[in-house]
């Protein structure tokens, strides 16, 4: 219940008198409060880049992508299945390059990157280099969910993929046209890399439950071109995906090697932990004061959120970070107070977010 009543609110609020939190947290709460962000890649989008016909159809996808996770969380279902769920729908459809559509090495092959994790107990799974899986959430929650490690890689990967029995399919099964395209430009000279890349088209989401529970997952075929088994962020836990209950969940896409570097992901999460002691201090400096100088009552940390503004503040900051190392991209956002966004530094960032309180809206300039 705490949840629902201070998301009336946008500011970091003092609730002394607040009710405990509901116990009856199996039952589904159709009060519940609950948020998902998604993204399909950010990155030099615009508006005549773009043709009207694959404005509808990326717009179609992310819109489905996003319905099927809300109605997974409106159902009380877990941040976990709803983020698995989504990154499925994205994956499978060749506008993003995750999964089918997946953009192709110097040599012409797939190596697909892939990670999740659970805010609730910090368990996560990762696979980098990978071809095979149909699904390479999948393969990454496998690993979180039925292996000793954190991240698997190329053909130790693959074996284990086999092995846990997910859905296999041919090495040309990730193909399209539109990509193939892409590198024989690429490897004729006729455009850089920079140039191929004007867009990246990795997926990710991130999800706040019913329970309070976060997830984030990323998934992506990498950049155009990679060579020498190149690994950008989207698999490395901390640099393209995190998820922490006591701050937010985050995913992240743009110029991997920069997202590395600043651990964005995480540095995000932690800005917000760390606020959260001073935020509690300062509100506790509002509460009256007796004839002898102490305060009336102690704030408990349950009573607070952050605002709204202040979530935005930290991800700004630290794309703006990005931004000054020369690293262009963008990531979503959710946290444990229900609010859900984005932040990137690109012209444009495919992109989607529902909540609880209504809120369900797709994107692809910076303008919207
Ligand atoms: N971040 C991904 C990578 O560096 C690319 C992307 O976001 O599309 O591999």
């Amino acid at each position: 219940m705490i949840r629902n009543l201070l998301g009336l609110f946008g500011s970091t609020i003092l609730l002394s008198a607040m009710a405990p939190a509901a116990s009856a947290q199996d039952m589904i709460d159709e009060d519940a409060r609950w948020s998902i962000a998604i993204h399909g890649g950010a990155g030099t989008i615009n508006r005549d880049k773009i043709t009207p016909e694959q404005d509808k159809a990326i717009r179609a996808a992310l819109g489905s992508a996003l319905a099927a996770g809300s109605k997974i969380l409106k159902d009380g279902g877990s941040a976990m299945d709803a983020i698995t769920a989504t990154i499925i729908i994205l994956e499978n459809d060749p506008n993003f390059t995750a999964g089918k559509g997946a953009v192709f090495t110097w040599d012409k092959t797939n190596e697909l990157d892939s990670s999740i994790m659970d805010g609730s107990d910090l368990s996560a799974g990762a696979a980098a280099g990978i071809n095979g899986a149909k699904n390479p959430i999948l393969l990454a929650r496998a690993v979180k969910d039925k292996s000793p490690h954190v991240m698997l890689s190329g053909e130790g990967a693959n074996q284990f993929s086999r092995e846990q029995g997910l859905e296999q399919v041919s090495p040309d099964y990730y193909a399209t046209p539109y990509r193939l395209d892409q590198i024989e430009k690429l490897l004729s000279k006729e455009v850089s890399a920079a140039d191929v890349d004007y867009k990246y088209g990795t997926v990710g989401a991130v999800a706040m439950d019913s329970k309070g529970n976060m997830a984030a997952g990323t998934s992506t075929g990498g950049m155009t071109g990679k060579r020498w088994g190149r690994i950008g962020d989207s698999p490395v836990i901390g640099a393209g995906t995190y998820a922490d209950n006591r701050s937010c969940a985050i995913s992240a896409t743009g110029a991997g090697e920069y997202f590395i570097r600043l651990g964005v992901a995480h540095e995000i999460c932690a800005r917000i932990r760390m606020r959260w002691p001073v935020a509690i201090e300062e509100a506790q400096q509002t509460v009256p004061k007796d004839e002898e100088g102490n305060y009336t009552y102690a704030i408990h940390a349950s009573e607070f959120m952050l605002s709204d503004e202040e979530i935005q503040q930290i991800a700004d900051d630290v794309i703006a970070e990005l931004g000054e190392l020369g690293g262009d991209g963008g990531i979503i956002y959710a946290t444990p107070w229900g609010q859900a966004g984005y932040s990137f530094n690109t012209a444009g960032m495919y992109r989607g977010r529902a909540t609880s309180e209504g809120e369900a809206s797709v994107a692809i300039y910076g303008d919207e």
